[in-house]
């Protein structure tokens, strides 16, 4: 644990750009528009307590970019989230928009607490309070949130309340994430596994592998896991391994998911936790041997850092369809480069999730919302013809499709920046 907290996610961000940059020959000009975040924003929010003290928090927003649109991107409640943290996330953000051709820059934000801890009252006075201490740099036009790490649709309502009543009107899509009855999209819940599914039928297919024959390990159950595993169980796959902070469950012959999935709705907080006694599987001893596991394709759908210098050679799966924002670091990128192992970079296979959020902002602009099928069909379109454009990069440059995304996103990002120039 202490050797993963040392990795720096900006550092490596940086790293990944530098180079892809450096294949492009881009200026050093070019280069400093681009790659460092536009603007930083750190707040102290005073909150009332449920005992009456008044407590202060940490908050940041970080805006990457806007020069392809407003930024985008979730904010994250945990005690450990770090400002390099947040600027890390921002910049994946503005290159991941960039590779599914959606119109927004990059952005994330972050607030350190532990939600666990708070009251709903209190967490309600915190949201509210981040919201309104930032409503100047938000705005449908200007910076849009959604949910990140122990965010949620409540959360979602909370903030657009807060600055629907600072400006007196009724702005959805100030926010996405959003529930349903206030201006949700059909299909965000299962987005990013969706994203990725239609990543890993177009890797499968260029690798001459058959998704039906395919065994899967997935690291996380949340959101983006148990929707993958679902989604890919439905898809003829076999799902092995399952994991969360519980965890690792494991069965060869493959796990039943709908019976991981009801274990998860009986516990409290949507835990794994005995798992291995409802269903045929095995506790795993060290549940990051889950990375390891002879399958056809791993999913890392947790944390970032997760596949190192030091676990990556031991990793045996084909294909890598990164769920999560930066599993696998840069050194580890190389030894799995070597071992021709198949990475879905997290800016293309996790992508899933923004692109909906923006049909979520265009539905809220129109004032007019879809049906389930065609929200399906408009990302089955955009991941399928990102996938495909990110392969013909890699294909034509002879690079792995991590730098193959980067190339494609920077160049639309410098492209964007030249067209609007410099206003002085
Ligand atoms: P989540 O909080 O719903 O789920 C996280 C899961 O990881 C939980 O099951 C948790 O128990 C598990 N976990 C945490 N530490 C672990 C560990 N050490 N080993 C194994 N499991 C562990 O979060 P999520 O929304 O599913 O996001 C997961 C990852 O996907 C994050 O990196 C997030 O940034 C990324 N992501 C999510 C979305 C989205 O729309 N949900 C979009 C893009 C990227």
């Amino acid at each position: 644990m202490s050797f993963l907290k040392q990795i720096n996610p900006f550092e490596s961000a940086m790293k990944q750009f530098d180079k892809a940059a450096s294949l492009l020959n881009l200026s050093k000009s070019q280069i400093a528009m681009i790659k460092e975040p536009r603007r930083i924003t750190e707040v102290n929010l005073p909150v009332r307590m449920s005992d009456g003290s008044i407590r202060i928090f940490k908050g940041f927003r970080v805006q990457h970019s806007i020069v392809r649109g407003p930024a985008k991107g979730g904010i994250r409640f945990h005690p450990d989230v770090t400002v390099d943290e947040v600027k890390a996330l921002a910049f994946w953000m503005t290159y991941k928009c960039a590779v599914v051709g959606v119109p927004f820059g990059g952005g994330k934000g972050g607030v350190v607490c532990d939600p666990a801890e708070l009251t709903p009252t209190e967490l309600e006075n915190l949201s509210r309070r981040y919201f309104a201490e930032m409503s100047d740099i938000f705005g449908p036009d200007q910076d849009i949130p959604a949910p990140d790490v122990n965010t949620n649709p409540q959360i979602m309502c909370w903030m657009f309340d807060t600055y629907s009543m600072h400006k007196k009107q009724f702005l959805p899509a100030v926010i996405t994430g959003k529930p349903l009855e206030l201006g949700g999209s059909e299909g965000r819940s299962e987005a990013t596994a969706q994203g990725m599914v239609f990543c890993v039928e177009e890797a499968t297919e260029q690798l001459g592998l058959d998704l039906k024959k395919c065994t899967v390990a997935i690291q996380g159950f949340g959101n983006a896991g148990s929707f993958a595993a679902k989604l890919l169980k439905d898809d003829g796959a076999q799902i092995v391994a399952i994991s969360d902070v519980t965890g690792a469950y494991y069965n060869p012959d493959g796990l039943d998911v709908e019976a991981a999935l009801n274990t998860c709705r009986t516990n409290k907080n949507w835990l794994l936790k005995g798992f291995e006694n409802k269903a045929k599987c095995e506790k795993l001893t060290d549940p990051m041997k889950l990375l390891e596991l002879n399958v056809d394709i791993l999913i890392p759908a947790a944390l970032e850092n997760q596949i190192t210098e030091e676990n990556a050679p031991h990793v045996k799966a084909k294909i890598i369809a990164e769920c999560a924002n930066g599993p696998v670091t840069p050194e580890a990128d190389d030894i799995l480069e070597k071992n021709n192992i198949f990475i879905i970079p997290d800016i293309l296979c996790n992508a899933g999730g923004v692109t909906v959020s923006y049909l979520e902002w265009v539905q809220n602009r129109m004032g007019y919302y879809w049906r389930k099928d065609r929200i399906n069909e408009e990302l089955e379109h955009i991941m399928k013809k990102a996938f495909d454009q990110v392969l013909e990069t890699s294909l034509k440059n002879k690079v792995n499709m991590r730098i193959a995304a980067f190339l494609l996103a920077i160049d639309r990002v410098t492209r964007a920046a030249e067209l609007r120039g410099l206003y002085a």
